[in-house]
């Protein structure tokens, strides 16, 4: 992690704002201990309390902030309605991950917050952030391969594509004691550029994440699985397992809806009671993916119905 950092220009008079979330979720914790390596400053802020987090980046002249990219939007739209000039801040460069996201999102984040926006990337369960991180030239992720091997497979015939070539990356670890994890297979899809990059370093590039090979879904940075709404709808009476998840983006902040079928017997109820099921539905998704969600109750068969594999996702983020 400590060198990721470095490749977005921290060094030991930097001031990190680190705003991930802390606690189990690695984001935190890893930039964390990251940026203690290189000696610099850490403001363990965590995520959230938007408003505080403007202030303390006056406060403390914040440098770096690291967080994910859409909560950086969030933060720099938050600034510009409090009457902040956010080029009066400190920042100049942002260490962006733990979502997809964009080039149309960089040239935001880079105006709006007056930084360099590059892209990071790790995952939990090969050592948590810092499995690759962009250069200065922005062109694709220098993956640390001598920690990680890299390889690039057809999620359908597991056989492993011929070079340059889009599909889901695979990660080795190479210096991982205790639980060395071989062939792990990230969901993610992406392609490899071995050639020299314009910034000298020789590491494989990985382009920037563009989907997933199965279901899982990032929203705001934590994993969410429709089986897991799938599970709480399960849990109420008289619903029938038949929804319909839907992600936006206003506002530069994820939003999920959950479509929930409900049975004809159901809608002929008074409105008082459809609330609190509605209510409820929402609080049992909550508990199980600690996230809110909106929860709308559609009349019986109106979820579109599939042939093969039901259509459970609508993902109207644009990538
Ligand atoms: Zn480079």
């Amino acid at each position: 992690m400590a060198r990721a950092l470095t490749m977005a220009g921290v060094g030991k008079n930097d001031k990190i704002q680190n705003s991930y979330g802390y606690g189990l979720f690695t984001g935190g914790l890893g930039v964390h201990y990251g940026g203690h390596k290189i000696g610099a400053t850490v403001i363990p802020i965590s995520a959230g309390n938007t408003k505080r987090q403007i202030e303390i980046m006056q406060d403390f002249d914040t440098t770096i902030l690291t967080c994910t990219p859409s909560y950086g939007l969030y933060l720099a739209e938050v600034a510009e309605n409090e009457g902040i000039d956010t080029n009066k801040l400190k920042l100049k460069a942002g260490c962006f991950g733990a979502e997809m996201w964009t080039e149309e999102m960089r040239e935001k984040l880079e105006k709006r917050l007056n930084i360099s926006a590059q892209n990071i990337y790790g995952l939990t369960e090969i050592i948590g952030p810092g499995v690759a991180m962009e250069c200065s030239s922005k062109t694709g992720l220098h993956i640390f391969e001598d920690h990680f091997y890299p390889e690039i497979i057809d999620p359908k015939t597991m056989k492993q594509l011929p070079k340059g070539e889009t599909g889901e990356l695979v990660l080795t670890t190479l210096t991982r004691e205790g639980m060395p994890v071989i062939r792990f297979r990230t969901h993610d899809i992406t392609a490899l550029n071995k050639e020299v990059c314009e910034c000298g370093r020789t590491q494989v590039k990985m382009e920037r994440i563009t989907g997933r090979s199965d279901d899982m879904l990032k929203i705001r940075g934590v994993i969410v699985f429709p089986s897991q709404i799938e599970k709480a709808l399960l849990k109420i009476e008289g619903l029938e397992p038949q929804y319909q998840i839907i992600v936006t983006r206003p506002n530069h902040l994820d939003e999920l809806e959950v479509q929930v079928e409900t049975t004809t017997a159901f809608f002929s109820d008074e409105i008082r009671h459809i609330e609190r099921i509605k209510k409820d539905i929402e609080r049992k998704i909550h508990n199980e993916i600690g996230l809110r969600v909106k929860v709308s109750l559609v009349e019986p068969k109106s979820p579109p119905r599939s042939e093969g594999k039901a259509v459970r996702v609508i993902d109207k983020r644009n990538f």
